[in-house]
């Protein structure tokens, strides 16, 4: 890179998976004036599981944090699908091929160490990259230069100017709001009508259940399917937790969540939305302490007319807030990343604003379509998996058996294998590399 592309003053709304990938790719791109916002005062990452597709891994790796990452994670050698109320298996997929397919496992892991590996990432780049927590970005400006009021929690608030600003502040995102904004577009985050439950149980708190704790000693992801709701678990932790998520309608849901979309909720509430799942499941889901239970809003977004504007981009759940039945969020949040870091690295010397708005309208072109992609491959998996008596649950119950003897497609489409082809053996960056230089080279 460039010298003097290298001292662009870049700043990063948000401290997620996005933003923090952002940064450390940046940095490792030679990029030496790296800010990021966060709202919160910590990373401050919930406590839940979460799956690490080869996609993601692969460029976790490229930035050198994967293998802090890899030893705490548990490699999934197969899923099951099953009936909720009966804990009959539907469907298997034998996951063992990804590795010597895609280069990666399929891995499961704790979202705090996913994060926590990032952040550490960034601090060995410490010269370059600098976190101001608690601190809100709000009345954005895209002219002449990108710029902000940082709203500390104590303190005044002060102006920021950059030459490059990264909105991955979630699908909340003021940066979002304000493009819109300026480009007079109408455009707002759409209720699913559906919330998760995220629970996370301890090897301990299972270990009297045989049952229980086959489930945790197993390298299986589990789905257990019923109508308009499902349960997905798997071990983390090198075992030692059992991650649970669920996605039921959303009709128990405060009326005023948090920011962040969460609520406490009723114990009794969740164990009566899974009253017809067998006695297994209610025995797992009463481990849960009473006052522990929490929910999530699931929102989307509808697709944007452009992720870009000037000097500005959007990454993540800003741009591409998905449901989460591919398991892909976080890693296509990654994958944006890993592609800014590529095209920005190709800056000339001397990069004016159009330069970098050629180079993020690389990025959105890379990006947009594929993220898409998969938040309407989310959306249509997740009708399949929710189907009530009829003639569509008849013909997805088809395809699972004939999955059985062998042949066709995978209804819960993230364990589809034409489907994981086409998600995780794509690498993105060698494909942002290859278009810099044909598309900004000039190669
Ligand atoms: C139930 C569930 C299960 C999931 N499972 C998976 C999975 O298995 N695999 C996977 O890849 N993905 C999964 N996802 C999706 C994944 O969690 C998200 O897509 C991902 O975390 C998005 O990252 P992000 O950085 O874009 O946004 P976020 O993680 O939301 O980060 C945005 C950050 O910006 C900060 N912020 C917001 N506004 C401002 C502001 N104005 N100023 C400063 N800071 C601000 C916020 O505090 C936050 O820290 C799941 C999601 C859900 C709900």
């Amino acid at each position: 890179m460039h010298a003097d592309a290298q001292s662009l003053k870049i700043c990063i709304l948000g401290a997620g998976m996005g933003g923090l990938t952002c940064a450390l790719g940046l940095a490792r791109a030679g990029f030496k004036d790296i800010t990021v916002f966060e709202m919160a005062s910590n990373l401050g990452f919930v406590g839940a599981g979460i799956q690490m597709a080869p996609n993601m891994a692969r460029i976790l790796d490229r930035l050198g944090v994967w293998d802090d990452i890899f030893k705490e994670a548990v490699v999934l050698n197969e899923t099951s699908i099953r009936q909720g109320a009966t804990d009959a298996e539907l469907g298997h997929v034998d996951l063992k091929y990804i590795k010597e397919t895609y280069g990666y496992p399929h891995t499961v892991g704790h979202r705090s160490t996913l994060a926590g590996e990032l952040y550490n990432g960034c601090k060995r780049e410490s010269d370059n990259i600098k976190f101001v927590f608690a601190t809100t970005a709000e009345n954005l400006k895209f002219e002449p230069k990108p710029s902000f009021t940082a709203v500390p929690r104590s303190g005044e608030p002060y102006q920021v100017e950059c030459d490059i600003l990264l909105g991955a502040d979630g699908v909340k995102s003021n940066t979002r709001v304000a493009m819109l904004k300026e480009l007079n577009v109408e455009a707002d985050v759409k209720d699913t009508n559906q919330a998760a439950y995220r629970i996370m149980l301890t090897r301990e708190q299972m270990s009297s259940d045989p049952e229980l704790l086959a489930l945790i000693d197993a390298d299986k992801v589990i789905r257990w399917i019923g109508e308009k709701r499902h349960i997905i678990a798997y071990p983390v932790s090198r075992k030692q937790i059992y991650n649970i998520s669920t996605t039921q309608p959303d009709v128990n849901f405060a009326a005023a969540p948090s920011a962040t979309y969460t609520t406490k909720a009723s114990k009794k509430a969740m164990l009566e939305v899974y009253g017809d799942f067998c006695p297994m499941i209610h025995r797992m889901l009463d481990l849960v302490p009473e006052g522990e239970v929490c929910e999530w809003k699931l929102r989307v977004h509808a697709p944007l007319p452009t992720w870009v504007h000037g000097s500005v981009a959007l990454v993540g759940d800003a741009c591409h807030p998905t449901l989460p039945h591919m398991a892909q969020g976080a890693a296509q949040a990654i994958e944006d990343a890993g592609v800014i870091s590529v095209v920005l690295a190709a800056l000339p010397s001397g990069a004016t604003p159009a330069d970098i708005n050629k180079a993020l309208k690389l990025y959105e072109k890379i990006r947009k379509e594929r993220a898409e992609t998969l938040v309407e491959l989310a959306a249509a998996s997740g009708r399949a998996m929710h189907l009530g008596e009829g003639k569509a649950k008849e013909e997805r119950d088809r395809q699972f058996a004939a999955l059985k003897a062998g042949k066709g497609p995978v209804p819960d489409k993230w364990a589809d294998a034409d489907v994981q082809k086409m998600v995780y053996g794509v690498d993105c960056m060698k494909i942002a590399e290859e278009m810099v230089k044909s598309e900004l080279n000039g190669a």
